[in-house]
């Protein structure tokens, strides 16, 4: 009887590593290069390109200018 773990590239860095069902960052070879891939995926969905957002700017702070007596 032989242990079998699937080799695996990371994506992330390219590292090989090993598939094992403890491995939850799978298929990464760790938790960090999960998060740099998801950084790398979320910061590409981001730059989905749609109408520019308009920033309601209307700061009517300077409403206070009777206020001297
Ligand atoms: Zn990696």
């Amino acid at each position: 009887m032989s242990i079998e773990k699937d080799s695996i590239c990371c994506p992330s860095c390219g590292k090989k590593g090993t598939w094992t069902p403890e491995n939850k960052d799978k298929p990464f070879c760790s938790a960090r290069c999960k998060l740099i891939d998801l950084g790398e995926w979320a910061s590409e969905q981001h730059r989905i390109p749609g109408p520019p957002v308009e920033l309601d700017d209307s700061d009517s702070d300077d409403d206070a200018g009777n206020e001297k007596r």
